[in-house]
Parts: structure tokens; sequence; C-alpha cells
């Protein structure tokens, strides 16, 4: 589940929304700022893993899978 950073032109605010691994990406983001639905993806800023998926490869909440196996 990345998240995908936004930025308000109305308030200059910048904010992250996540997306649903296989969503589709909203065409409107609004803003929590100002409640505008101007908000547009900062194309300066990737998409980022999710904080757990990127930490342990495997995020519970997403249903991802650990491959590790630390016990030999
Ligand atoms: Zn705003």
């Amino acid at each position: 589940m990345p998240t995908y950073q936004l930025h308000c032109p109305q308030c200059d605010h910048r904010f992250s929304g996540m997306v649903f691994t296989g969503a589709q990406l909203p065409e409107q983001w609004v803003c929590p700022k100002c409640g505008s639905e101007q908000a547009k993806l900062d194309e300066r800023y990737p998409p980022q893993a999710h904080p757990l998926e990127a930490s342990q490869g495997g995020c519970p909440c997403c249903g991802g899978a650990s491959h590790s196996s630390p016990v030999e």
C-alpha cells in the first residue's frame, strides 16, 4: 500500500495519501487542511512504500507475506 505525496495549490499544504494495493488512484484528492479538491500528486516525490512494508518486507495490513526465516 504505497503512500503518495500530495500538494494543495490552494493553501500550499503538503500531505500524504494512501491508496490500497490494486485500487485505482482517485481522480480527486481533498486537502485535509482547507477542504479544496484541487490537491495534486506531488511529482517531485515518488510513491513510497508503506512503512511496515519497507521495514519488514511484508505488511500485515496489506496482506503482504514475509519471506524471511531467521532461524537456521
Ligand atoms: Zn489546502
